[in-house]
């Protein structure tokens, strides 16, 4: 029987791969320039850390991650985000004694047990960044006008930035009683799960799909009103700050992120472009964290990209595959001794150059080069290189010309860049 892969987990083929790298590219070369650092975690960690981190009663501790004990009898984890990792690799490498700021960011895949759709898959990538350390309302500020900025470099359009505050731990929890109670009046209409998130997790009921549960947290209690003097002081300047920087938002006090460890600022861009799924990324402020997993008191404020989500949405148009810059043909044994030293004196010097490897044709070879997309060929035939000059044919304006066969390397160099 034929081996597929695993439902949920995709590959990534090489003619989409261009949109992968210059959307990697471009996250690297945005976050660079804003001060961030490149950090890469383990695929793997002990899975506390997420239970810990994420939360007990978040969907994805639940019931999504890939759990399993290794051969010494540990539990592990894969990976369903990156924050936690990152905090811990903080704190274990005492990145906080240099600076206690520390700008980071990480590209890589996490595995949730969904269902997978349109949108959703069991390994999926993001792009994460984080700042730890930093209290100050300007830092949530910044980190989204660095994520809007890359969106819009990549060429995202009809793009919505939606921001909201769920307080911290002195104001939430008379919020979450206010809702349980509001909601407590309407658990005939919620369904199954969300009777169990009531008592465990109401805040989530927000963002559960079912219409009745919809209906019944249509005129709940919103938590923005529950704010206390500080949370509120922190989102005005947030707010301030996003003016100041010509961003515009949406207030939305329905979002409340699914994760447990979000405080204060919660922020999500979301895309009409999409379906169901519009999420491109969500993130937030979550200074509760680093106490659940390592006791330091250290604040922290990030965003997760969707890099799935991100790549449906790139402009189509845009030209993502680097083509050939030069298809060589040879013709006959000798022609092809030298195309062969040509093309590796090529690689050498950075010119992407091809050869037909199967002795066809030029006729099929041609056909070939046009298929690559080449934008010059080189015909290397036998008759050509007893007369010492070869000819390149430029394929966009379909002129051809001949040129000699000394200095070659030079000559194609010139004709290329
Ligand atoms: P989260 O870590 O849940 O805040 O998700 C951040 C972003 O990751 C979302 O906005 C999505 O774009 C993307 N994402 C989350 N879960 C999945 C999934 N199962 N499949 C594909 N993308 C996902």
């Amino acid at each position: 029987m034929e081996i597929k892969a695993i439902r949920g987990f995709n590959d990534i083929l090489p003619d989409e791969i261009g949109k992968w790298q210059f959307v990697e590219e471009t996250a690297r070369e945005v976050f660079e320039g804003f001060g961030f650092s490149e950090i890469r975690i383990p695929i793997i960690e002990r899975t506390e850390l997420f239970s810990r981190g994420i939360g007990e009663a978040t969907d994805i501790v639940e019931k999504e991650m890939y759990t399993f004990i290794d051969r010494s009898g540990n539990s592990l984890t894969l990976r369903p985000e990156a924050t936690a990792s990152m905090a811990r690799a903080y704190l274990e490498h005492q990145i906080y004694s240099f600076d206690p700021v520390a700008k980071l960011y990480c590209i890589g895949p996490m595995f949730r047990y969904e269902r997978p759709q349109k949108g959703r898959y069991r390994q999926f990538y993001q792009i994460d960044a984080e700042v730890f350390g930093v209290e100050n309302p300007m830092v949530d500020a910044e980190v989204i006008l660095m994520l809007i900025q890359f969106l819009k470099k990549v060429g995202l359009e009809n793009l919505e930035l939606q921001i909201n505050s769920l307080g911290c731990r002195a104001c939430r929890p008379r919020y979450r009683e206010e809702l349980k109670n509001f909601l407590m009046s309407k658990s005939f209409q919620l369904c199954e799960d969300c009777q169990r998130r009531l008592h465990t997790n109401p805040l989530r009921i927000f963002d559960c799909k079912v219409e009745t549960c919809q209906e019944a947290t249509a005129n709940a209690p919103q938590v923005i009103n529950f704010l206390c003097a500080e949370c509120q002081g922190h989102f005005d300047k947030v707010k301030e700050y996003l003016e100041m920087a010509g961003l515009e938002y949406i207030l939305n006090p329905r979002m409340v992120r699914g994760l447990d460890y979000y405080t204060r600022t919660a922020f999500e861009v979301v895309s009409y472009s999409l379906g169901s799924q519009n999420a491109v990324t969500g993130g937030g402020r979550y200074d509760n964290l680093f106490q659940e997993i390592g006791g330091l008191d250290v604040p922290g404020i990030g965003f997760a990209i969707g890099m799935e989500r991100l790549i449906s949405l790139l402009p189509k148009d845009k030209e993502f595959i680097q083509h050939p810059h030069l298809f060589v043909a040879a013709l006959g044994e000798e022609s092809y001794k030298e195309a062969y030293q040509l093309i590796n004196q090529l690689h050498l010097e950075g010119v992407r150059a091809e050869l037909d490897y199967e002795g066809k044709s030029l006729k099929s070879q041609m056909r070939k080069a046009d298929k690559l997309k080449a934008r010059f060929v080189l015909i290397l035939g036998e008759e050509e290189l007893k007369r010492g000059r070869v000819v390149l044919r430029n394929m966009e304006t379909k002129s051809q010309e001949e040129i000699p066969i000394d200095n070659l390397l030079k000559s194609i160099k010139e004709k290329i860049f």
